[in-house]
C-alpha cells in the first residue's frame, strides 16, 4: 500500500518546470532561425527587428523625415537647395515681357545697385567674399573695417600670416580655416598672377576657398561681368515669381543666365539679392509692398495692401 501510495504520490506530482537560468540559457541553444518543422525557415531576431524598422521608417512620421534626411544629405553640396525646405512653386513661368518689366522697376527704384560688402579693389572684394560664407555682410564688414586699413593686399596679408590675420576676423564664423585660406590665396596671387585678382572663372576657382559662388560674385561685382552668383535669396525669389525656376542653385543660375535680357544681366544679381533680402523675405515675404507683387506668380502671397516698398533705396554703389 505503501507503495501504491508513494506511486500514486508521485504521479500527482507536477512535471518539474525548469529553472529560469535553464530555460535562458536553453533559450540561447536554440535560435529562432532555426528550420521549424515544416521546413520553412523563421528569420532570426536581428532580421525581425529590421524589418519592423523599415515598416515603422516607411509609415511614421518620424521615420519618413529620418528617410527624406538621409535622401538629401546623399545628394552632393551643389545640387542641395538653398533656402530650407520651403515648397516654392509659382503657379507658372514668367513671360520674357513680364521679365522685361520686373527689371524696369527694379532700375527704376534702384538704377545702381551693388553689394553690401565694403571694398575698395578687387582684392578686397575677394578677401570680403571669402570670409563673408554664411556670414552677413555686416558682420563681414565689421572684421573688414579692422582689417583693410592693416593690410589690404596680397603681400601684406601673406606678411601678416593666419596668426597675426586671427584677431582681425574674430567675430567671423570658421575664424582659422577662413584666416588659413586668406593667406593661402594671398600667396597664390603672388606666386601665379603678379599680385592681381585673375578676371578668370579657372584661375579664380583654383584659389584657396574660392568656390563658384565667390568666383562669381568678383567677376561680376569687380569685373562687371554678367555673371549670377546664386544664393539662398536668389533662388528663393527666383523660384517663387516664376522667373527662373529650378531644384538647386546651378540649375538656377543656368535658367538665369538664359532669360534674363542682357541689358539688365550685370545689375540682376544685385537686384535679387536686395530684393529678397529686405522684401521676399523667406518666412513672410513683404507682398502688400511689393513693387513687383502683379508679375509674381508665387501662389502664397502675403494679404494685404501697403504703400510699395523700393528696393533697398540707400544701397547704391558708391561714386
Ligand atoms: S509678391 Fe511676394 S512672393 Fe512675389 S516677389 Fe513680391 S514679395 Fe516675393
Amino acid at each position: 500500500m505503501a507503495g501504491d501510495k508513494s506511486k500514486a504520490g508521485d504521479a500527482s506530482k507536477p512535471a518539474r518546470v525548469p529553472s529560469r537560468a535553464a530555460s535562458a540559457s536553453q533559450r540561447k541553444a536554440e535560435p529562432i532561425s532555426a528550420s521549424s518543422e515544416t521546413g520553412r525557415k523563421t528569420p532570426t531576431r536581428k532580421a525581425l527587428a529590421k524589418a519592423i524598422k523599415k515598416v515603422v521608417s516607411k509609415t511614421t512620421a518620424r521615420g519618413k523625415a529620418n528617410v527624406a534626411k538621409k535622401t538629401a544629405a546623399a545628394r552632393p553640396r551643389s545640387a542641395r537647395p538653398v533656402g530650407g525646405s520651403e515648397r516654392i512653386t509659382p503657379s507658372r513661368r514668367m513671360t520674357p515681357k513680364e521679365i522685361t518689366q520686373l527689371f524696369e522697376r527694379f532700375r527704376e527704384a534702384n538704377p545702381a545697385p551693388t553689394t553690401e560688402l565694403e571694398y575698395s579693389t578687387p582684392y578686397e572684394l575677394l578677401v570680403a567674399v571669402a570670409l563673408s560664407a554664411q556670414m552677413t555682410d555686416v558682420g563681414v564688414n565689421i572684421a573688414t573695417r579692422k582689417l583693410f586699413p592693416v593690410a589690404n593686399t596680397p603681400q601684406a596679408i601673406a606678411r601678416l600670416g593666419v596668426e597675426r590675420l586671427l584677431p582681425y576676423i574674430a567675430n567671423v564664423n570658421f575664424t582659422r580655416t577662413k584666416a588659413a585660406n586668406v593667406v593661402a590665396t594671398a600667396k597664390q596671387l603672388i606666386e601665379l598672377h603678379g599680385g592681381e585678382v585673375p578676371r578668370d572663372r579657372d584661375a579664380l576657382e583654383a584659389l584657396p576657398g574660392v568656390g563658384r559662388k565667390t568666383a562669381n560674385v568678383v567677376l561680376n561685382t569687380a569685373f562687371g561681368e554678367g555673371t549670377m552668383a546664386v544664393d539662398t535669396h536668389i533662388f528663393r525669389v527666383s523660384n517663387r515669381t516664376g522667373l527662373a525656376t529650378g531644384p538647386d542653385v546651378r540649375a538656377v543660375e543656368d535658367e538665369l543666365l538664359r532669360v534674363v535680357p542682357d541689358a539688365y544681366l550685370q545689375n540682376a544679381h544685385h537686384w535679387l539679392i536686395l530684393h529678397g533680402r529686405y522684401v521676399c523675405k523667406a518666412r513672410v515675404p513683404d507682398c502688400p509692398r511689393c513693387i513687383v507683387r502683379d508679375l509674381c506668380h508665387f501662389p502664397d502671397k502675403t494679404p494685404g495692401n501697403a504703400p510699395p516698398l523700393e528696393v533697398a533705396p540707400a544701397r547704391t554703389r558708391r561714386k
